[in-house]
């Protein structure tokens, strides 16, 4: 097996085995759903944050199998990381989807098999669409961390 087939092995059980997925009841989440009209793919991240760290990603979409795979492979990846880190890896990954050289001291794990999808920049939004979901809801947070001091 070579690496590209490695790493699609590993997209396609992300895929049929997505780790914490389905949505939760709980106030204490921030909810943002995004979608990505050029393939269709719809995407709700669940995020909660306590004391500067991400206690719980939760995600729940229905679209191609790469933007599901990423939502898997994104709550995996950031979930118990405190703020500043997570926004550190979530921006090697966009490095990495776009074809930049990214650090993989930074971004580690199951992440970087989607390092591929940098050949084909249709199915950009697609690998990124949960991360977008995710950074709008610390930036969310942020605001309302400087609004109420
Ligand atoms: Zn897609």
């Amino acid at each position: 097996m070579n690496i590209e087939q490695l790493y699609r092995q590993v997209i396609m059980d992300h895929y049929k085995y997505p780790k914490n997925k389905g949505l939760v009841g709980d106030a204490s989440y921030l909810t943002i759903h995004l979608n990505n009209p050029s393939c269709g793919d719809e995407m709700t991240v669940q995020l909660m944050c306590q004391e500067g760290i991400i206690k719980d990603v939760r995600h729940q979409g229905t679209g191609c199998s790469i933007c599901c795979a990423s939502a898997s492979v994104m709550t995996e990846t950031l979930k118990t990381k405190p703020i500043p880190d997570a926004e550190k890896i979530i921006h090697e990954f966009y490095e990495m989807i776009k074809g930049y050289p990214f650090n993989p001291e930074v971004l580690k794990g199951d992440a970087v098999v989607f390092q591929g999808v940098a050949q084909f920049p249709a199915r950009i939004k697609c690998a990124t669409l949960a991360w977008k979901a995710l950074e709008q809801g610390l930036t969310h947070l942020k605001e309302e961390e400087t609004q109420h001091g």
